[in-house]
């Protein structure tokens, strides 16, 4: 556990960011990942005032605080409504459900972790970050770039029509995933996540010019070969990327098969 010689819970995101910009001080949000780190902190900056965890939707997109816990995400029928169940599947294998109940989306969305369902997720729908400083950015944007001392203060998802599905492949059903995959299916084309390569998640895109809304077997066994093609896969204590490269594709094409793209 880390120790701080300062607790400061902040009225504002203001004070947040300026607090942010020393290096020695950290902001804690839900605590799970920050608690495992030994640092010495001189200020533990404490956003759980700020009424920061809500999902709100407007009638073009939705906008989740960055203190809004994983498990409030994954219950959220109208965010579920909108772009399709497989929320919960994404989030659902989290640790526990004490766990999702304290962990942020805030947090997990900064974290950018090698082994996030989370980043996988978003990635595949038209996520953008709202940021203190740096306004509103892409999230494929913000996953690739450094760490530095900005404030996550929403996750903004437009409804653009677009469904996500979501797979995962985990030794045991709590533990980081192998390989995590995302499908987001929008009416120009599909957007393709993998991520837990064991490297950040990334998304491709593939237009319906290459491959069509309609696919046979064959065809969605094809674009599955192309998708898990298109990233480099590592290995780790989990599984080698052979391995992991050959889930990519078994998950794809699951998950092409459950968007229902196949021919009748
Ligand atoms: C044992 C364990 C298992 C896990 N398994 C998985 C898994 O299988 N899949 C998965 O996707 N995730 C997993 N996670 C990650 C987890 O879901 C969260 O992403 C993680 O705990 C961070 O969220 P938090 O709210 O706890 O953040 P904290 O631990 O409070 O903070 C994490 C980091 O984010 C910074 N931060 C937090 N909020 C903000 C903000 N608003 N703006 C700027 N910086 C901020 C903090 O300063 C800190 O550096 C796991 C974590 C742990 C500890």
């Amino acid at each position: 556990m880390f120790t701080a010689n300062e607790y400061i819970k902040v009225k504002s995101f203001d004070e947040a960011y300026e607090l942010n910009q020393k290096r020695t001080n950290k902001i804690v949000a839900g605590n799970m990942m920050l608690r495992l780190s030994h640092r010495k902190l001189n200020k533990a900056i404490d956003l759980s005032g700020l009424e920061a965890d809500y999902i709100l939707e407007t009638e073009s997109e939705f906008k989740i605080g960055c203190m809004c816990t994983l498990r409030d995400l994954e219950k959220n029928e109208a965010f579920a409504k909108c772009f399709g169940p497989d929320i919960s599947e994404a989030l659902g294998h989290i640790v526990g459900v004490q766990f999702r109940n304290s962990a942020t989306v805030g947090g997990s969305i900064f974290g950018r972790f090698g082994f996030s369902d989370v980043l996988t997720y978003f990635l595949v729908l038209d996520t953008y970050v709202n940021l203190y400083k740096d306004g509103i950015v892409p999230l494929s944007e913000y996953a690739a770039s450094d760490y530095d001392n900005d404030v996550i203060m929403e996750i903004i998802v437009n409804k653009d029509g677009r469904k996500a599905y979501y797979e995962s492949f985990r030794l045991t059903d709590t533990d980081f995933p192998v390989i995590s995959a995302a499908v987001g299916v929008h009416k120009k084309g599909r957007f393709f996540a993998i991520g837990a390569r064991p490297a950040k998640a990334r998304v491709i895109y593939a237009d319906y010019s290459e491959f069509p809304e309609k696919l046979s077997p064959n065809e969605i066994a094809s674009l599955a070969e192309y998708v898990s093609e298109s990233f480099n896969y590592g290995t780790n204590i989990r599984a080698g990327a052979g391995y992991r490269k050959h889930i990519a594709k078994v998950l794809t094409e699951r998950l092409l098969k459950k968007t229902g793209c196949e021919k009748p």
